[in-house]
């Protein structure tokens, strides 16, 4: 669930108010978003995924952690590479790997080949 937007961190781009599915956000004052349908989150990662600026950060669960969690203190989100973690972990942003890239799978040949390609490894 969606639980930090980084005031200090937001650049006003609009697109996790764009791409949320279930329209969690709303433009706030300044156009930094707000969290105001947060109930309705999917924790499907796309606002953070999409997020050019890495200001978001959404834990990996389906309900809101308590008040006081440091899931919302962004001295530490800031500090432990949370913020905007899922979107470098999955590679998306200038000068990352994109995850597809690293992704495991059975290497596959051009039709008719004999032999399979070998892996793709960067
Ligand atoms: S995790 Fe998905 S549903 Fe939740 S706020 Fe972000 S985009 Fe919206
Ligand atoms: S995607 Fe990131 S930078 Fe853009 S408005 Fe949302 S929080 Fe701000």
């Amino acid at each position: 669930m969606i639980e930090l937007v980084s005031a200090e961190r937001c650049i006003t781009c609009d697109k996790c108010i764009k791409v949320c599915p279930t329209n969690v956000f709303d433009r706030g004052e300044g156009g930094i978003p707000v969290l105001a349908r947060r109930d309705d989150c999917q924790t499907c990662f796309q606002c953070e995924a999409n997020c050019p600026a890495d200001a978001l950060y959404v834990a990996p669960l389906t309900r809101p952690l308590p008040d006081g969690s440091t899931a919302r203190d962004e001295e530490h989100l800031d500090r432990t590479g949370l913020l905007g973690s899922y979107r470098r972990h999955i590679g998306w942003g200038r000068g990352r790997t994109p995850g597809a890239l690293r992704a495991v799978g059975p290497s596959l040949g051009p039709p008719g080949a004999k032999e399979a390609s070998p892996p793709i490894t960067s």
